[in-house]
């Protein structure tokens, strides 16, 4: 049998593939990136450089670039998705590296500052809100406004998360839980994680998880978060144990670990320390309910809200 070597000479040496082979040659050199690469290195390129990385100046003219007008990383048709490849010479070879593109750059950052806001339960256009797209029409919008940038710089500055959240609270419809969603957002492109929480759906997950068991998984996950954020307080239907083993927990560890909690509530201090002494059933524990207040009177700073109900406009 005919060696392998032999015969591919003879296929190199027969005319036709000759032609093409220099067809296809031309072709490679003549990629005005390829001519781009060759001219930048013309002191290194030789001929016989150029024929022995042809497979390298092959497989990187066939791929893009440049992704300027590539509309995602999913759409990519580049041997890498998100990668663009980029001629180098290495040790007097020519060589291909590959690099990440624009677009995935852009994704990849997107991607990260989503994972920051985990959210249980919260409507998506909270989710979407940023604090520039928030007008700070109303007196105790403006006041609120001036009280999450204070959060924002002090960690902008010191590097560190205070401890102290805010309570927001106001009517129906003013805009808090929007500008929970904001702040989240802002602390989220600091890459500081945010767990969001609609209070009243997260109180009914838990109960219906002590079946399977998940309630201590999940207490964790939310006590633990970076910054939390309670949104709608008192909007649920409390018993002894969501309010005493949930929050109860939930309050007692962020105050000891000095983790910042924001909260969000239809009623004022006074108001929800009455809601939160009074279970469904009618039953009355102000020393409980009491407990849990003081928790939270002395991590937040209270902030009323006013203005109109946002929501009658829609
Ligand atoms: P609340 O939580 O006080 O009941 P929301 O935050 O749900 O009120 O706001 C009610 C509606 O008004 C939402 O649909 C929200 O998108 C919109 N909204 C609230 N505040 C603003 C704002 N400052 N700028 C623009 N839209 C807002
Ligand atoms: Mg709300």
């Amino acid at each position: 049998m005919e060696p392998i070597n032999e015969t591919l000479k003879r296929v190199i040496k027969s005319p036709d593939f000759s032609t093409r082979y220099e067809s296809v040659r031309n072709e490679i050199i003549e990629d005005p990136s390829v001519q781009k690469f060759i001219s930048e290195n013309d002191q290194q390129i030789t001929k016989s450089v150029v024929d022995r990385g042809l497979i390298k100046l092959y497989e990187f003219s066939g791929q893009k670039q440049d992704c300027h007008d590539c509309p995602s990383v999913r759409e990519c048709k580049n041997m890498m998705k998100g990668f663009i490849p980029k001629l180098v010479l290495t040790r007097g070879m020519i060589d291909l590296d590959y690099v990440q593109c624009s677009q995935k750059l852009v994704e990849d950052k997107r991607n990260l500052v989503s994972k920051m806001i985990s959210s249980m339960h919260m409507p998506k256009d909270v989710l979407k809100a940023r604090l520039e797209d928030v007008d700070f029409d109303e007196d105790g919008r403006i006041i609120a406004g001036v009280a999450a940038n204070k959060f924002i710089n002090a960690i902008r500055e010191t590097g560190e998360v205070p401890a102290k959240g805010l309570y927001l609270f106001g009517k129906f419809g003013v805009g808090k839980s929007y500008l929970l969603g904001a702040i989240a957002n802002e602390l989220a492109s600091m890459h500081i994680q945010t767990v969001l929480v609609y209070v009243p759906e997260f109180l009914k997950e838990m109960k219906n998880s002590i079946q399977d068991q998940t309630v201590h998984e999940k207490v964790d996950y939310v006590k633990k978060a970076p910054v939390l954020m309670l949104d709608d307080i008192g909007a649920e239907t409390m018993s002894p144990w969501t309010r005493d083993e949930i929050l109860g927990t939930i309050f007692h560890y962020r105050m000891a670990e000095n983790l910042p909690t924001f909260i969000t509530s239809n009623l004022d201090f006074k108001e929800l320390e009455a809601h939160l002494a009074t279970t469904a059933k009618g039953d009355q524990d102000s020393v409980k309910a009491g407990r849990i207040m003081e928790r939270i009177v002395s991590t937040t700073v209270p902030i009323k809200l006013t203005g109109k109900n946002r929501r009658i406009n829609q």
